[in-house]
């Protein structure tokens, strides 16, 4: 079981899931354990000989029933690929999946927050190679999101809405768009090649997106993990976060699902730690001890690279 510690100098919780220090890391292929199960060979996590999206428990859960709650998503029963390469439907699924787990987390009264997040690449962290995400049920609302509510009563309404007009006025930091969906590099991103990818119209969560949308959503996603990619002709690794309401004031599904007035607008923020194409940006003294991040980039800059990147890879 996971502890929590609150870090009053910090104001912030810290988890400590001592466990998972024996999770399994970089297995061979033979004994990936999101593989489907082969007919005769030892059984993975997914006892099938073949599935389209499979979702479970975490066994190395940072967080768990009755505090909140750890699960695998995994994309493909295929060892090889990445979210990019997945064929379009099965993307497309992903939003339904990702769209169902934030009502049934959200609806536990012990989740204030789904965060659902991809870590992709070795640079941040893998210890699976297979494609798959993961979903973190918050017993408390994380500082980040947190952080964005306080944008809003800061600022007197929905910020995501308010920066994605500017995005567009300006139009030198927007990489991608389509009907549903604008991807920019935002004004003061932290990361070189960081990328917002984000509701046209407000939409709280998944759950308050129609199924035109989910699917635009899927295609901005894949438009731009293939546009990275083709950056710098290599996988490209990133960590995906997906920012939407919390669930604090969700009591029951049916709650859940009717819920609109709920604070927060849907989009998806990816972090990658490359800053060419083999040197990757450490946090340092600034970062780490003051919190100001110092970047060795432009914005408008890496926004026209990446532009270019999506278009090549289209
Ligand atoms: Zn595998
Ligand atoms: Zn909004
Ligand atoms: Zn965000």
């Amino acid at each position: 079981m996971s502890e929590l510690r609150f870090d009053e100098l910090r104001g912030e919780e810290v988890v400590y899931a001592i466990h998972r220090q024996e999770r399994t890391f970089l297995p061979s292929r033979e004994h990936c354990p999101l593989c489907p199960t082969r007919p005769g060979a030892a059984q993975t996590e997914i006892p099938f000989a073949a599935f389209e999206i499979a979702v479970f428990d975490n066994r190395f859960p940072a967080f768990e029933a009755p505090r909140g709650a750890s699960e695998v998503v995994v994309y493909t029963d295929s060892h090889d690929g990445s979210f990019g390469t997945l064929a379009p439907r099965r993307a497309e699924a992903l939003m339904w999946v990702w769209r169902h787990r934030y009502m049934e987390l959200g609806a536990r009264e012990d989740v204030d927050y789904v965060f659902i997040f991809e870590n992709r690449g070795v640079e941040v962290g893998v210890t699976l190679h297979h494609p798959h995400g993961q979903i973190y049920g918050y017993p408390f609302l994380p500082p980040v999101p947190e952080l964005e509510l306080a944008a809003d009563e800061r600022l007197g309404g929905c910020t995501p809405c308010a920066l994605l007009a500017a995005e567009l006025a300006e139009g030198r930091r927007v990489v991608y768009e389509n009907d549903g969906v604008v991807a920019y590099v935002p004004y003061a991103a932290r990361w070189a090649y960081e990328a917002h990818v984000v509701m046209r119209q407000h939409r709280p969560s998944l759950l308050d997106c129609d199924a035109e949308q989910l699917r635009q959503l899927a295609a901005a996603l894949q438009a731009l993990t293939r546009g990275y990619d083709a950056l710098f002709n290599r996988p490209f690794p990133y960590v995906m976060a997906v920012h939407q309401a919390p669930t604090t004031h969700l009591a029951t599904a049916a709650e859940a699902a009717t819920a609109t007035a709920a604070c927060g607008h849907l989009h998806v923020e990816f972090y990658p730690p490359l800053r060419t194409a083999d040197k990757l940006k450490y946090l340092a003294g600034s970062e780490q001890g003051a919190g100001t991040f110092i970047s060795d980039t432009l914005p408008e800059e890496s926004a026209a690279a990446l532009r270019e990147a999506i278009t090549r890879a289209a």
